[in-house]
Formats: structure tokens, sequence, C-alpha cells
């Protein structure tokens, strides 16, 4: 018997969360409510699926063959919100070789989320913004946890993969990106930043669930604003993904 934790759904063969493909379990639940947000239906804490994390484990464990490559990644919603069942489950793929990622926000403080980062093989960290007031109106919260991750990350040589979505009119503006590539480049422990341009392939979710979707107005980032990105990141030499 393991650990209760309750799941949106479940992809076989992912290749889009972390390195190689990857079993993907996506947990019901998240706090924040970010203004592009792909999921809205992973939100809500009591929809989820409740299953057990022995036979979870059993399921990843069945898929080894087609996920040498890369392993599990759990994502959400938002991981950090079930730390027990999270935990366990990080524990049990350990036991059998099986690399794990755990794609979160950081959005809980280090207390509750510490066992997790330590359980996990590494990281996909979504900073939202660094600036407290965007990070509010993006998110509903500011950016102290998701930093707080970093540094903690840093201090424990953790593998991480930043995300960070480019917002046409939000985020996707020279001085705060930046100030962003600054701050990042101090950080060993960040292998890559993958950069998403903005896209509104959830924004029907949003009508299904009723939800007013702030950016129907806004456009995909043109050409050259993914070219004025892509200085920025090689001016710093750091090491990043743009998937345009
Ligand atoms: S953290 Fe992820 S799941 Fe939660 S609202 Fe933001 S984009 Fe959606």
């Amino acid at each position: 018997m393991g650990i209760t934790g309750y799941i949106h759904s479940v992809e076989s063969f992912g290749t889009l969360d972390g390195p190689g493909v990857r079993y993907v379990l996506f947990l019901q639940g998240c706090g924040l409510r970010c203004l592009y947000c792909h999921n809205p239906d992973t939100w809500n804490p009591s929809c989820g699926k409740a299953v057990d994390s022995e036979q979870v484990a059993a399921d990843i464990v069945s898929y080894r063959n087609f996920i040498r490559t890369g392993g599990i990644a759990i994502s959400g919603g938002e991981p950090f919100l079930q730390p027990e069942f999270v935990v366990d489950l990080l524990q049990r793929c350990r036991k059998n070789a099986i690399h794990t990622a755990v794609d979160t926000a950081g959005s809980v403080p280090l207390s509750i989320s510490k066992p997790i980062i330590d359980a996990a093989d590494m990281l996909l960290l979504d900073i939202k913004s660094l600036d407290e007031e965007l990070c509010k109106r993006l998110t509903g919260q500011g950016p102290e946890n998701t930093l707080a991750t970093l540094d903690y990350c840093e201090q424990t040589k953790k593998r991480v993969w930043l995300r960070h979505v480019l917002v046409p009119g939000l985020t996707l503006d020279k001085a705060l990106l930046e100030e962003m590539a600054d701050y990042l480049r101090f950080f060993s422990c960040i292998e890559l930043t993958e950069l998403l341009p903005f896209h509104k392939m959830g924004e029907f979710k949003w009508k299904e669930l009723n939800l007013q979707y702030e950016l129907g107005e806004t456009p995909a980032p043109s050409k050259e604003e993914l070219q004025m990105v892509k200085r920025i990141f090689e001016k710093n030499s750091l090491r990043y993904l743009l998937k345009e």
C-alpha cells in the first residue's frame, strides 16, 4: 500500500518535459492562476482521480524500456502541493533506477518542498517573473518561493532546467529579460533555460470552465522579438532552448 495522490492525467510517452522520453504524470491542483495557463482544468484539487503511489510506480516500471532515454516527469497542476505522494513516488522510482524530473513553479515555501527537491533527480522550474508586481499580476503570487527554490537547488547542486514563458506586453520586455539573464548567469545548477513563446492553445479550456481569458487579444511573439531574446541570452552566455 502506498500513498494516495490526486492526478489529472497520464501521458506515457512525453517528449516535452525534461530530457528524453518520459512517462508524465499530471497532478491535480494548483494554487497559482497564471493568465496564460493552458491547463486550468488542473487547478481545482477536488477534481482529481485518486491513485496509489505503489500502483503508479508499478505502472511506470512496466514502461521502463520505453522511457529508458528519459524517465518520469511529475507535472501539474503543482506537484509541490502533494508532497507525501510525490516523495513516495520519487523514492519508488529511484529504487527502480528510473530517472525523475519534477515540473514545478516552486510556488510553496521550502519548508514544504525541500523533501521533494531532495528526492528528485532534477527540477523543471518555471520562473514566471522576477518582478514582484508583474509576477503577482501574472499568477496571483510574488516570486519569492520560486527564487528560494532556485537558491536551494544551487546550494544542493540539484540539476535544473528553467522555464520562462515569453508573453508580449508582459514578460517579453527587453529590460526585464536583461535583468533575468543577468540574475540567472550566477546559477551553476541551471543546465538549460527553455524559453516558451506565448500561445493560446489552452484558451478553449478557459471558455469550457466559464473562466475569463484575459490574453485573448495578446499576439504570439514576433520573429524580431524572439531574435531580441536570443541576443540577450547569448550575450550572457546562457544555454537556452527557444521553442519557436
Ligand atoms: S503554475 Fe502551471 S498549472 Fe498552475 S496556473 Fe500556472 S501555468 Fe497553470
